[in-house]
């Protein structure tokens, strides 16, 4: 009840019968927790009215919100996480592993693979980049983290070319919009390409559609510098947020890559095949190659290649696995043999 009625505030019901006659509108959001207040649980229940608060802040303005202890559980859990990710670095708890993408028309050559972070944390064991890259994103230690990956990165492929690795191989780096926004952002990753003894043309950034809510023009002219000097850029997790639809030819871009949940929902969901079949044909239209994430069994491959998509990567490939376990000679590297990764990693 007490929900419904704060409801009604931001739906503005019932707002016009303000005594001043004008209308007022309200943003913003309520955490509400149901319990008789005392002098003794006083600074719990505010504390739990905040957490409450933020769950409500993060599904969008307008949202009511009722404490629940799972919400108290998650934030000391993210806490925590933050206690440990800001030492994580100095700690050399993270490592990089690499996942090939291959090129359908030439399956064994492989020149290029997605480069993906690894935690694993001496009191947490090991954490997915799902759960810390978002705090990581929220509290901006993204801004270490992100250089940490783009100097390691770097490092890594270096030592694999140096191993006989194509010297054209391209590394596609996952990079935050927070990241893209910082003024020496283009100078550090260029400067890390550099001094590895790699080319710009060595390296790939992968920018997700959640760029967009962020400052359109900033980004937009960073990715058209880059792009000037040879870095390339490829739309990631595409279709996961059609409200970026708008943007799309105001951004530059070298490929786009389809977002798993519609690659592995593909064959058995009409739904899924029909974005499939547009992101193609869209893809055709900009003239760059679509790459297919999550391909996890031939029967997808097979129907992706067939649509005409040209480049893919899943499990059915590889799994994304260390650097040093892909076999790499004479100008070539190998993905079909490696170790795969241990799930738990
Ligand atoms: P993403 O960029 O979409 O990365 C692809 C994810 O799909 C990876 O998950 C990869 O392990 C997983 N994957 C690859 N093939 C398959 C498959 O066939 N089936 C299934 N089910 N999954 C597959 P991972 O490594 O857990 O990374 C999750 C996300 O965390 C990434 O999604 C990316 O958004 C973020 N991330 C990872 N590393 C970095 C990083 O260095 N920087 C930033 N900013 N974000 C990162
Ligand atoms: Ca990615
Ligand atoms: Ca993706």
């Amino acid at each position: 009840r007490y929900r419904d009625m704060l409801s009604q505030l931001f739906i503005g019901e019932g707002l016009d019968q303000h005594p001043s006659g004008k209308k007022y509108v309200y943003t913003g959001n309520v955490g509400m927790v149901m319990t008789e207040v005392t002098s003794e649980n006083i600074t719990q229940v505010l504390q739990e009215a905040w957490i409450t608060l933020k769950h409500a802040q993060k599904q969008g303005n307008g949202v009511v919100s009722l404490f629940a202890s799972e919400m108290r559980e998650h934030e000391l859990y993210n806490i925590r996480l933050h206690e440990h990710l800001s030492d994580a670095i100095h700690h050399h708890e993270f490592h990089l592993v690499l996942q090939p993408i291959i090129d359908q028309g030439d399956e064994e050559h492989c020149r290029e693979g997605e480069c993906l972070i690894r935690w694993h944390s001496k009191a947490l064991g090991n954490v997915p980049p799902d759960r810390f890259i978002p705090l990581a994103e929220e509290t901006g230690l993204i801004i270490p983290l992100g250089k940490w990956v783009i100097e390691e990165a770097c490092r890594e492929l270096a030592a694999m070319i140096a191993r006989g690795a194509p010297k054209d191989f391209v590394i596609y780096i996952n990079v935050s919009a927070i990241q893209l926004l910082q003024q020496d952002f283009a100078w550090h990753l260029m400067d890390s390409i550099r001094r590895s003894g790699l080319i710009n043309a060595n390296v790939c950034i992968e920018i997700t559609e959640r760029v967009l809510t962020s400052n359109v023009q900033r980004i937009s002219k960073m990715l058209n510098y880059l792009r000037r000097h040879g870095i390339a850029i490829a739309l990631d997790d595409f279709g996961a947020n059609f409200s970026s639809l708008s943007y799309l030819h105001t951004l530059p871009f070298d490929s786009i890559k389809i977002d798993r949940h519609f690659v592995s929902g593909y064959l058995g969901d009409d739904k899924a095949k029909s974005v499939i079949n547009s992101l193609i044909v869209l893809a055709r239209g900009f003239k760059v190659p679509l790459i297919a994430e999550g391909i996890e069994d031939e029967s997808v491959k097979l129907q992706l290649q067939q649509l005409g998509c040209q480049k893919a990567q899943g499990y059915y490939f590889h799994r994304p696995a260390e650097f040093s376990s892909f076999r790499c000679d004479t100008g070539s590297f190998y993905y079909q043999h490696a170790k795969p990764e241990d799930k738990s990693r």
